[in-house]
């Protein structure tokens, strides 16, 4: 089935945190979404790939995705390879994503930043009649990426008020990997994620994203062309009043 938006991550739960919003919004207006982890979180701190892949699960459950994988690119390994471009290659041209989301491509995690790189390639390459895969070439009309650790200028930022509660679910539903006031045991594995005010972080760059343009929750995403705009007048309707100038 071809999907409107699809949603790449380097690791469980890295697109629920950034984009989960925005794909819970989609599906609510009735786009069939996706996420597709290049790996299987086997080299995390927290949990193990059987736990993650069950976490994976129960979160594209709550975010109502059509499409959600697993590939099986090597965990702290994720490397731009004409193997791994191919893996990416095959999961475009079975699901036909008019939009694909990707990590930006400057972060703290190699992973993250080969993923940018991996999915932006793949995208163009998976356009060619003569790459083979045995399926029809296909290219997606945009790549937009969504931040990890390091900020970016957006270039237009998503309005999840209404649907931002439902991502918070979709992030809780990674029990191994986030705060938990119920776990018996001490967290000492000393995790960036695993504190206690990690989730409140979210939370607050949310917060402060949406502020920006004068609604309550917000996602910034990054787009490397310029965008097309026929009517800015009709575009920026009566709401830009209250944005932040
Ligand atoms: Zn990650």
């Amino acid at each position: 089935m071809d999907l409107d938006a699809l949603a790449f991550g380097a690791h469980a739960d890295d697109v629920e945190l950034a984009c989960g919003g925005t794909l819970v919004a989609l599906a609510a207006l009735g786009h069939k979404t996706g996420v597709i982890v290049l790996t299987r979180g086997e080299m995390g701190t927290r949990g193990s790939a059987k736990i993650r892949a069950r976490e994976f699960a129960s979160s594209a459950r709550i975010m109502g995705l059509t499409v959600h994988r697993m590939l099986d690119i090597s965990d702290g390994r994720v490397e731009v390879t004409w193997t791994n471009k191919l893996k990416i290659i095959k999961a475009l041209r079975a699901h036909r994503p008019k939009i694909v989301f990707a990590p930006y491509w400057i972060d703290r995690h190699p992973d993250h930043e080969q993923a940018s790189h991996l999915v932006r390639q793949a995208a163009y390459l998976s356009g060619l009649v003569k790459v083979e895969t045995g399926q029809p070439p296909f290219r997606p009309r945009k790549v937009v990426y969504y931040p990890s650790r390091f900020e970016f200028t957006p270039s237009f930022i998503g309005d999840i008020s209404g649907s931002h509660e439902q991502k918070m679910k979709a992030v809780r539903a990674y029990k191994s990997q986030f705060h938990n006031q119920d776990r018996a045991e001490p967290e000492t594995d000393g995790t960036l994620i695993g504190r206690p005010d990690f989730l409140e972080s979210i939370e607050t760059r949310d917060r402060y994203y949406g502020g920006t343009i004068g609604v309550k929750y917000g996602e910034p995403f990054l787009v490397r062309e310029a965008i097309k705009l026929n009517d800015p007048v009709e575009f920026f309707g009566p709401e830009y009043q209250w944005a932040r100038p």
